[in-house]
């Protein structure tokens, strides 16, 4: 199973220390739960968080009079799913279509992250289900950009619009959602920059390209998806804050997990962010990315 494969890091990692800490269980006790905290700050499940869950813990422990290892670690994935699906309560984890015309997403996030391979992911996913998917490069800006958005355009036979290099992104856009809407496409991505070095350039730059697909495509976009890369822990949040403040980001694509030993960080971006992880990147293939489970990964981590 891909999906496992894909969360062994997280498992030797985040997954591995609460495993040793429950191998070496005893009894419950402060220091059990001193280490516990302890566990959980080091998988980037953020300082706070991880204070407020031990706590949580603790008292659900006592409530449920847990004593054995087995019944301690069954109060902790509970747990740990209760807490991811709680803080998502109004929200759900599954990409929004339009009822009728074409459903535009757009794809947003720094240099580097994998925006342009979670865009070639998730082309064959949907092409896969049938539906006919148009792809826009609107990162005119960084080198490479586009020919990169072309090898995944060619490689799953999907149609790509271009535009000059440092050419306006807002026209590519324009043109991308015409063609999307005379050619009867089911789905348009729209690769854009990801320069934080000019931030309000970006900024103003997202929100024109917005302005530009909702102006043509009414209800579109349907999904503005940021694209955050798990490696990077706790600057992943810095730059979901950044985005959020300035763009409407309707979810989170959590990409590399299969790099990372701290998975924790998907319970920091709900509890800080509120956004839902809506998708997780496990490689670098065409077939490494699926929709997010919270039960399927905190379960997986203790396999
Ligand atoms: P962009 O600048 O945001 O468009 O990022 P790219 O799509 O070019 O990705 C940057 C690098 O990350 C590339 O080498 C990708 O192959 C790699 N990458 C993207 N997603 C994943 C993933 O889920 N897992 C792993 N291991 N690598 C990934």
């Amino acid at each position: 199973n891909k999906y496992e494969q894909g969360l062994e890091k997280s498992r030797t990692g985040f997954g591995a220390r609460l495993n040793a800490l429950l191998a070496n269980f005893r009894h419950v006790d402060e220091e059990f739960f001193d280490n516990l905290e302890e566990a959980l700050i080091e998988s980037d499940v953020g300082f706070e968080m991880a204070v407020s869950l031990s706590d949580q813990l603790r008292e659900e422990v006592k409530l449920q009079n847990a004593k054995s290892q087995q019944e301690v670690t069954n109060v902790i994935i509970e747990k740990l799913v209760d807490i991811y699906e709680q803080q998502g309560k109004n929200e759900d984890n599954a990409i929004h279509f339009a009822k009728q015309g074409p459903t535009v997403i757009l794809f947003v996030g720094v240099n580097g992250v994998g925006k342009t391979t979670t865009i070639g992911k998730m082309a064959a996913l949907y092409q896969r289900q049938g539906k006919k998917v148009l792809l826009a490069a609107a990162d005119t800006f960084r080198a490479g950009a586009t020919e990169q958005l072309q090898v995944w355009g060619d490689r799953d036979h999907v149609k790509v619009v271009t535009g000059p290099d440092q050419g306006d992104p807002a026209a590519v856009v324009y043109d991308a959602v015409n063609q999307a809407k005379n050619e009867d496409y089911d789905v348009l991505f729209v690769d854009t920059a990801g320069r934080l070095q000019n931030k309000v350039n970006l900024m103003n730059e997202l929100a024109k390209m917005k302005r530009i697909i909702s102006r043509e495509i009414e209800g579109a976009p349907q999904e503005v998806l940021l694209v955050l890369d798990a490696t990077t822990g706790q600057n992943a949040l810095t730059q979901a804050k950044l985005f959020k403040e300035s763009t409407d980001v309707t979810g989170i694509v959590l990409t590399k997990l299969d790099g990372t030993a701290r998975g924790g960080i998907v319970l920091a971006i709900r509890n800080e962010l509120h956004l839902p992880v809506k998708m997780v990147g496990l490689g670098e293939q065409v077939d490494d990315l699926q929709e997010f489970d919270a039960g399927e990964f905190v379960y997986g981590l203790f396999k």
